[in-house]
C-alpha cells in the first residue's frame, strides 16, 4: 500500500514536470514569435514615474515589462527575463526594450519635459554582452535621447561578478554620458567593500525595506541606515515601493530625494502616462 502510495506520487510528481516544461516551451515559442514581429502588439512597456520628494513632482520614469501572451495569461517580468535569458533571447529583448524606452522620453523631452529622465533594468546577460555600451550608444543615437536622460539600472547579481571587468563597462557607460543606478539595493549579496569602487550614481533602495518603515520613535530601520550609506558615498537616492504619505515624509525629513512606488502612481500603459505627464505640466 505504502508502495503504491509513493508510485501515485511520483507519477503526480512528474505530470506536474511535464506539464511545467511544456508551459515552459510554450512561453519560449510565443516569445519568439513576438520578437519576430516589428512592434509585437503583446510585449509592452509599462511607465512608472519617478518622483521627487515629498511632494511628488515627476522627475521622470522606470520603464517595465509587460507581456500578455496569446493565450491571455499576463507573465510576470521576471520571468519573462529569465525565459530570454535560458533561451538566448535577452540581448534582442533588452536591446527592443532600451529602445522603445529611450523613443518615449526623447519625446516626451522634446514635448515641453527637457529634464525628464527614463530608467531601464539591464539584465545580466545583457550587461555581459560584448557589445552592450555600444548597443546603448547605438540606441541613443537612433532615438535622440541625450545621455543624460538615461538611467542603466543594474543589479548586485551583475555588480558583483568579475568586478574589474563591470568596472570597466560602468566606465565606458559613463563616459558616453549615461548614468547608472545600482537596482534593489541590499537584497543581493554585494559586498560594502566593493560598492565605493563602483563608477554609479544612483542607489535604489528596495521596497522590502520599507515594510517597517517608518518604525517607532527612536528605532533604527533599515530603511535609514541604506540612507546614511548612500548619503555617505555622495549617491541619490531613490526609494521602491512608497506606499504610504508617512513613508514619503520620513525618507525626505533623511535626505532620500527621490521615490517611487504606489503611493504616487502604479507602473502605467505608455498613454496614460503621456496622459499624467501632460496634466502634470
Ligand atoms: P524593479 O526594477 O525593482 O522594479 C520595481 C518593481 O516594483 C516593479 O515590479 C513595480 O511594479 C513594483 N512596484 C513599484 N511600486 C510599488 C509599490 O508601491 N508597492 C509594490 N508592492 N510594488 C511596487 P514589476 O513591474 O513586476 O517588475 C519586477 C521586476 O522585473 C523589476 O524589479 C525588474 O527587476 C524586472 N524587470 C521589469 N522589466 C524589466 C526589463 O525590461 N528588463 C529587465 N532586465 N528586467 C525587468
Ligand atoms: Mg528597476
Ligand atoms: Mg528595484
Ligand atoms: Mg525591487
Amino acid at each position: 500500500n505504502r508502495a503504491k502510495t509513493q508510485g501515485d506520487a511520483h507519477c503526480h510528481y512528474s505530470r506536474r514536470m511535464a506539464g511545467d516544461l511544456r508551459r515552459r516551451l510554450r512561453l519560449l515559442n510565443d516569445l519568439q514569435a513576438a520578437l519576430d514581429q516589428a512592434a509585437p502588439v503583446q510585449l509592452q512597456l509599462h511607465y512608472q514615474p519617478k518622483v521627487a520628494l515629498p511632494h511628488g513632482r515627476i522627475v521622470g520614469a522606470e520603464a517595465l515589462l509587460r507581456w500578455r501572451t496569446a493565450a491571455g495569461d499576463e507573465v510576470p517580468p521576471e520571468q519573462i527575463v529569465s525565459l530570454a535569458e535560458s533561451a538566448g533571447l535577452m540581448v534582442a529583448l533588452g536591446e527592443r526594450v532600451m529602445h522603445a524606452a529611450c523613443r518615449a522620453a526623447a519625446a516626451w523631452r522634446a514635448g515641453g519635459h527637457p529634464d525628464f529622465g527614463i530608467a531601464v533594468n539591464v539584465s545580466p546577460s545583457q550587461f555581459r554582452s560584448p557589445g552592450f555600451v555600444e548597443s546603448v550608444q547605438r540606441c541613443l543615437a537612433a532615438t535622440g535621447l541625450a545621455a543624460a536622460g538615461l538611467e542603466l539600472e543594474i543589479t548586485e547579481t551583475i555588480a558583483m561578478q568579475d568586478i574589474d571587468a563591470v568596472i570597466g563597462v560602468l566606465h565606458a557607460l559613463r563616459r558616453l554620458g549615461v548614468r547608472i543606478a545600482l537596482d534593489d539595493f541590499g537584497t543581493g549579496f554585494s559586498s560594502l567593500a566593493y560598492l565605493h569602487q563602483l563608477p554609479i550614481h544612483t542607489l535604489k533602495i528596495d521596497r522590502s525595506f520599507l515594510r517597517d518603515f517608518p518604525a517607532p520613535r527612536g528605532r533604527t530601520t533599515m530603511a535609514e541606515l541604506v540612507v546614511r550609506l548612500g548619503r555617505r558615498l555622495k549617491l541619490d537616492l531613490v526609494a521602491e515601493g512608497i506606499e504610504t504619505a508617512a513613508q514619503a515624509q520620513a525618507l525626505e525629513r533623511m535626505g532620500c530625494r527621490g521615490g517611487q512606488g504606489y503611493l504616487f502612481s502604479p507602473p502605467l500603459a505608455e498613454g496614460a502616462f503621456a496622459a499624467l505627464l501632460a496634466a502634470r505640466r
